[in-house]
């Protein structure tokens, strides 16, 4: 099967990081856009553009029929749904396959599967990797609740099997509040995500974020590209992510990198996947797997040389994964800001018009971003504009450039994150990467405090 032309489900940087994949392989490209996204920069660049909807999401960019008339009345033959919208949506990867149109990810059922955090920890567990220890699937009642909680101790987490984004989680310090909290967790959960299915973890008080980028052609062969370290978050989410990791040792990487290949080959898992854990002590946990690329696969394609989009097209082409695990080289060390339109303090969204713009560029700086002068930012979607990605041969040249790409960087006409990853990277702590997940908020907290003051 050979892709010649493919539907981008999607949009802002990640739409045009796929076009941009797709015209170095000679593939042409059909932008989808709502009405809010018409001047979008991937929408400028695309082969052809079909307008499916107005700006609210759920009657654009997750409305499957629009979607799929748009594939069939271009002529395109793949879909790639990006990340976030339809992505993990296994019931859109069914009706894509349904047509005779190529799905850029994953089988259907492994995205189901994954999908279903309790399903996906059971499948974890049964290919062998290490879990959080909790509630064996859901938690039915009190009084199970109550079970599990003293059994592996205070406090605990209560996740729904549903969430995502970073939300539908509620810490449980004690015995006391369990009842309360986990009613709450369970109509929260029902509320955001129509599913009421709570599971339990032990809440690990100080760890850090490790994720394994993997791969696999479908066909029982999988390979790892090392760790991802995402530790820097604020309420869940990402904010700064590196690749390697400060903590983790070749040796180390090399054998868990083991263990989630070998898992992915087991279970004959099909293209890019990330299989998340939380790491402390030394020990890995498992918390979920996402079966898409991932907003911060650049640091990973910095530090191996794979272009991981092209990859995903190719093994949607049913072609073989074209590196072997033993060809895949870790070379330097790269970092990636996620540039939000937020206020850097209050992180109150700020789309606007952009009135200045200029990118900083030089050796090994990447900037992925859909922005450019004139272009208005609109409100309806994620605040993230653009990310900028900066490669060095070692972590501390790395941080050196990333300081000097920061200062380059100019966006005027509204308020973004840029100023606050500038101060971030001057942390001492940031420096020896020296942090955990809870380093950001409580930096955060102490500089609002140390703002009051002053
Ligand atoms: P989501 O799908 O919403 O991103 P995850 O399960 O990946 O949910 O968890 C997101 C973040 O929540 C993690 O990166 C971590 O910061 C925190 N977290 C998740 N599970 C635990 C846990 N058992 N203990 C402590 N923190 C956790």
């Amino acid at each position: 099967m050979t892709i010649e032309k493919l539907l981008i489900a999607n949009r802002g940087e990640i739409a045009l990081r796929i076009h941009r994949a797709c015209h170095e392989m000679g593939i042409k490209t059909v932008a989808v856009h709502s009405t809010a996204d018409a001047d979008a920069m991937h929408v400028r660049l695309a082969d052809e553009a079909v307008c499916i909807g107005p700006p609210a999401a759920k009657d654009s960019y997750l409305n499957i029929p629009a979607i799929i008339s748009a594939a069939e009345i271009s002529g395109a033959d793949a879909i790639h749904p990006g990340y976030g919208f339809l992505s993990e949506n296994a019931q859109f990867a069914d009706i894509v396959e349904a047509h005779n149109l190529i799905f850029v990810g994953p089988k259907p059922d492994h995205i189901r599967i994954m999908g279903d955090k309790v399903e996906a920890k059971r499948t974890a567990g049964a290919l062998g990797l290490p879990l959080v220890p909790g509630s064996d699937g859901a938690i039915e009642s009190v009084e199970e609740a109550k079970r599990v909680a003293e059994e592996i101790g205070y406090p605990v987490l209560v996740k729904a099997a549903s969430g995502g984004g970073g939300r539908g989680m509620k810490v449980i310090p004690d015995a006391d509040s369990l009842e309360s909290l986990m009613s709450q967790a369970k109509s929260e959960a029902k509320a955001a995500f129509g599913d009421d299915t709570v599971y339990m973890e032990k809440y690990l008080g100080n760890p850090r974020h490790i994720e394994f980028q993997i791969f696999g052609d479908g066909n029982g062969n999988a390979i790892h590209l090392g760790e991802r370290d995402c530790s820097l978050q604020r309420r869940h989410q990402k904010v700064l992510e590196e690749a390697p990791s400060p903590v983790i040792s070749s040796a180390v990487r090399e054998e868990m990198g083991g263990i989630v290949a070998k898992a992915m080959a087991d279970m004959g898992y099909r293209g890019a996947g990330t299989i998340e854990f939380l790491y402390e002590d030394g020990e890995f946990y498992f918390i979920e797997m996402n079966t898409r690329l991932q907003v911060e696969h650049p640091v990973t394609e910095m530090i191996t040389g794979v272009d991981l989009v092209r990859e995903q097209i190719r093994v949607a082409e049913g072609k073989p994964l074209s590196v072997k695990q033993d060809e895949i080289e870790f070379k330097g060390h790269a970092i990636e800001c996620r540039i939000n339109a937020e206020d850097p303090e209050s992180f109150m969204p700020n789309p606007g018009t952009v009135t200045r713009y200029h990118v900083p560029g030089g050796m090994h700086v990447r900037v992925d971003s859909g922005l450019y002068q004139g272009y208005k930012v609109p409100p309806y979607y994620d605040s993230m504009i653009g990310k900028l990605i900066v490669y060095g041969r070692t972590r501390e040249g790395c941080l050196m450039r990333l300081r000097r790409a920061l200062e380059e960087f100019v966006i005027e006409g509204m308020k973004t994150t840029i100023p606050l990853h500038r101060k971030l990277i001057d942390d001492p702590q940031v420096q020896d990467g020296d942090y955990t997940i809870k380093w950001l908020e409580e930096w955060l907290a102490r500089n609002s405090e140390a703002d009051k003051q002053s």
